[in-house]
């Protein structure tokens, strides 16, 4: 991956694959040193982190001066093989072979970890990434017209098929956002200074007034919890929600935001 990574950054920066900007690291297992790095994230700070095969995480600054260095708790099982950085700076591992994600602060404090192995909500088989929903309701949004739920419908009326419906539908959006490196409506931009592509997949989200692509029915937008969510009334039925009186989703004229 950080091949990878080395490579587009090559490419990217001055278009001749042999002249890198910058070169970080080399073998070893003194700060600054690594072991096959499979990961890189970047901090909003400039700096950056790597993990490598030994199943150490490494905090750079911007310049590649090494800062930190710390292990993960646990690695017979396997190391981790991705590395996301939050808007707070601190960093999410998700800890691959032990099921879990844990989160430090830059410094490599353990802030908490969760997750256990299994295929419920709340676990996690073999989890390889973390990404964070920026913007709000993006995914929230995607992820109950997938699964066919109202927004404003209270947790304790889905029933098992909604359930399932939905925590399939959660794992199929957020897959789909990681390959296609997030979502741009703001200024997210991945490492290389890229607007992410997951935009072009979004079925409802800022498309209020627009028709749905499977019934045809105007996209309606509903501010819920001061957050925008945006649904189909057709294909996400209101069963189970109390509209409150006066309460009535917004149906603009098409849009394209
Ligand atoms: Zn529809």
């Amino acid at each position: 991956m950080t091949l990878l990574v080395l490579g587009l950054l090559a490419i990217q920066a001055c278009g001749d694959p042999a002249q890198p900007l910058a070169v970080w690291g080399r073998a070893g297992r003194e700060p600054g040193e690594m072991i096959y790095p499979r990961a890189l994230a970047k901090s909003p700070d400039g700096s950056f982190f790597v993990v490598d095969r030994a199943a150490r995480v490494q905090h750079f600054d911007s310049q590649g001066k090494p800062l930190n260095l710390w292990q993960m708790a646990e690695w017979s099982q396997g190391k981790p093989v991705g590395l996301t950085v939050n808007r707070d700076g601190n960093l999410w591992v998700p800890d691959t072979h032990y099921h879990r994600v844990i989160v430090f602060t830059p410094d490599g404090k353990e802030i908490k970890r969760f997750g256990t192995q299994g295929s419920g909500p709340g676990e996690f088989d073999l989890p390889t990434d973390v990404v964070f929903d920026t913007q709000g309701n993006i995914y929230v949004s995607e992820a109950l017209f997938r699964a066919g739920v109202h927004p404003r419908t209270p947790a304790a009326r889905l029933d098992e098929a909604a359930l399932r419906r939905l925590f399939k539908a959660v794992r199929a959006v957020l897959r789909l956002a990681i390959r296609h490196g997030g979502t741009t409506y703001l200024n997210f931009v991945n490492f290389w200074g890229q607007p992410g592509n997951f935009r072009r997949k979004l079925r409802v989200y800022q498309r209020t007034g627009e028709a749905c692509g499977r019934c045809g029915a105007s996209i309606a937008r509903e501010a819920i919890g001061g957050r925008s969510s945006h649904y189909c009334p057709e294909c996400q039925p209101a069963v189970g929600v109390r509209v409150r009186p006066g309460a009535r989703p917004s149906g603009r004229g098409p849009r394209r935001a």
